[in-house]
């Protein structure tokens, strides 16, 4: 049956507990006794969180029967030395509903190889083979994965179960696997296999017009990395891509792939039947959607070379997530008007909105999008309270720095280049050939002189200036010089600022903004607020009401909170100046068809 030494078989046994049973067996374990690891953390997502911990009941047998085991640390086990194949049987706990873990019910399972593939070292680089078993009483349910079938014509039965292998076990903990009775359409973008898969979404879901979408996505991106050939990236290893998408009340955010993505939306974001216009919800899905579908090319193969390999152990450091992360973030919204899904109109709209976020957080003249980087795993990853004050998001920020080096460019090479160039090169250079043998990352310092030699622009000072140091990108200026006006106005509703958090006890201040006038007033996060101007606050319409009524008639408002189990009483004045929106206007037409940059 298996021409692999090393064979998985996975399924999902107990849904109401929440269990996965895999059983893993080794023809040919190390005879100095086999080491078994789980990885500390998934690609893509900065934090180690010792997927070991939901493993249960590990145990390992031979022809002889029990075989000892033992911890080595934390994510490893040893297995005794002895003779001839063994069979470990483990039993992985499921229920952690996101994109990094694993997830069992009597709807569906879904997980990452991450949680559930133990790694046989020393067979790392030999293919292994993974059975998927349907749980027993579900019939009904169908496998959507990247994982490609093993070879054989009775590999796979119609509904996806059966036999799937890996070349090896970076590319087997990349494939994440979906199994249950979610809603699926399939499509073709410049001749390869799409398929996307909704859990728990309405009946009524309009997946027609999401796969329309989606496609018109990924073909204007596969043009874009590959203009003549038009090969979608995912070729190299999958015949397919998969988008796996949970829905919930109010999810949001996705992991790449790389043939694959696993997403979480929220269910009002998705159209349904019917529905004309999806508004904000359903663009920001699509969003995500182009985000996740990017990274096929940026980082799942084009890497910084502190992922090169990935040590699953530890934390893997670089400076340079704000290439990957904001370069990505840059492009993802681009792309939706790229492929005319908006309007320049509404493009402008979310570029001042990201603006405005990056110029409302004071720590982005604390921390630069490199440190920001380097710091994720400790930092980006443990958001508390202070977070706003201290951290600068390479997310955010860092689409901005791209923004600002795709508009540098192009006035430097009066039109003639732009950050699209850059991608080229880096695509050529270090992703192309990624998963065919050529295994090489981006160097930490080699982005100046690759900008240079894919437009023969020389932005050092730009990137000294924005990426190491902490200065606003002047996006005035180079916008200004593309016929895009950028000013600043009050915001519609005004601010003391303070993030504010609804809880169960009632209004929750979350974060106070270092210099704002909640700060200046002496209220903390954590304070309850329990009265505005003598009224308690939940018979006021709205915290924004209130806002709005005192700023009209220029007056300070009486907070009262309680801190820990003290009432205290605070006078905040309302701020007119801090914290303004940004907004863009086309002021001349495009230099270009189309081109708002890029
Ligand atoms: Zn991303």
């Amino acid at each position: 049956m298996n021409n692999t030494s090393v064979s998985y078989r996975v399924e999902p046994h107990d849904l109401a507990g929440h269990r996965l049973r895999i059983t893993l067996h080794i023809d040919r374990p190390a005879a100095e006794g086999q080491t078994l690891s789980l990885p500390a953390w998934i690609p893509g997502s900065y934090l180690i969180r010792d997927f070991s911990r939901q493993i249960e009941s590990l145990t390992v047998r031979d022809a002889a029967g029990a075989r000892p085991v033992r911890k080595l640390d934390n994510h490893t086990w040893q297995v005794a030395p002895g003779d001839g194949p063994v069979t470990v049987d483990y039993v992985v706990y499921a229920w952690d509903l996101s994109v990094r873990g694993a997830h069992v019910d009597q709807h569906h399972a879904f997980f990452n190889g991450t949680s559930v593939f133990l790694q046989v070292h020393g067979q790392s680089h030999q293919p292994c083979t993974v059975e998927l078993v349907a749980p027993a009483g579900h019939a009904d349910w169908k496998v959507y994965t990247s994982l490609p079938a093993a070879p054989g014509r009775a590999a796979l039965k119609a509904n996806g179960f059966g036999r799937y292998q890996a070349p090896d076990y970076d590319a087997l903990i990349d494939h994440p696997v979906e199994m249950g009775t979610g809603q699926s359409v399939s499509f073709h973008a410049h001749g390869a296999r799409h398929v996307m898969v909704f859990t728990d979404a309405p009946a009524d879901l309009d997946i027609d017009r999401i796969a329309a979408d989606v496609k018109s996505i990924c073909e204007t991106q596969i043009a874009f990395f590959d203009p003549h050939a038009r090969r979608a990236p995912f070729l190299d290893s999958a015949d397919r891509y998969v988008f796996m998408t949970q829905v919930t009340p109010a999810g949001y955010g996705g992991l790449e792939h790389r043939a694959s993505t696993a997403l979480m939306a929220a269910r009002g974001d998705l159209p349904v039947r019917g529905q004309k216009d999806a508004g904000d919800g359903y663009r920001s899905f699509l969003g995500l959607v182009s985000h996740e579908y990017f990274h096929t090319w940026h980082v799942k193969r084009i890497k910084p070379a502190a992922f090169v390999p990935y040590d699953l152990t530890r934390p893997n450091l670089t400076r340079l997530l704000w290439v990957f992360e904001g370069f990505t973030s840059y492009y993802d919204d681009l792309f939706l008007l790229r492929a005319g899904l908006i309007s320049e109109t509404e493009y402008l709209r979310l570029l001042a909105r990201t603006v405005s976020q990056v110029h409302g957080t004071p720590g982005r003249l604390k921390q630069s999008v490199a440190e920001s980087s380097f710091d994720a795993w400790t930092r980006y990853y443990k958001q508390d309270e202070n977070s706003p004050n201290a951290l600068v998001s390479y997310y955010t920020k860092g689409s901005l720095v791209a923004l600002g080096m795709d508009l540098m460019i192009r006035s430097e090479s009066a039109g003639r280049a732009s950050l699209d160039d850059v991608m080229h090169v880096l695509w050529t250079r270090y992703g192309k050939a990624f998963y065919m043998g050529q295994q090489t990352g981006v160097p930490e310092d080699a982005m100046a002189d690759i900008v240079q030699q894919a437009t023969g622009v020389d932005l050092r000072a730009f990137l000294t200036q924005y990426v190491d140091g902490c200065a606003d990108v002047p996006l005035g200026d180079l916008l200004g010089a593309q016929g895009i006006s950028l000013q600043w106005r009050a915001p519609t509703v005004p601010v003391i600022g303070a993030r504010l958090r609804k809880t169960a006890d009632g209004l929750v201040v979350a974060s106070i903004l270092e210099g704002g006038a909640a700060h200046e007033a002496g209220l903390s996060a954590d304070d309850l607020i329990v009265a505005i101007d003598g009224i308690r606050v939940d018979a006021q319409p709205a915290f924004d009401a209130a806002l709005i009524r005192a700023a009209a008639s220029r007056r300070s408002l009486h907070i009262h909170v309680f801190r820990q189990s003290m009432l205290q009483d605070y006078v905040v004045r309302v701020d007119h100046t801090m914290h303004t929106e940004c907004v863009l206007t086309r002021t001349e037409s495009a230099p270009g068809p189309g081109n708002v940059p890029g």
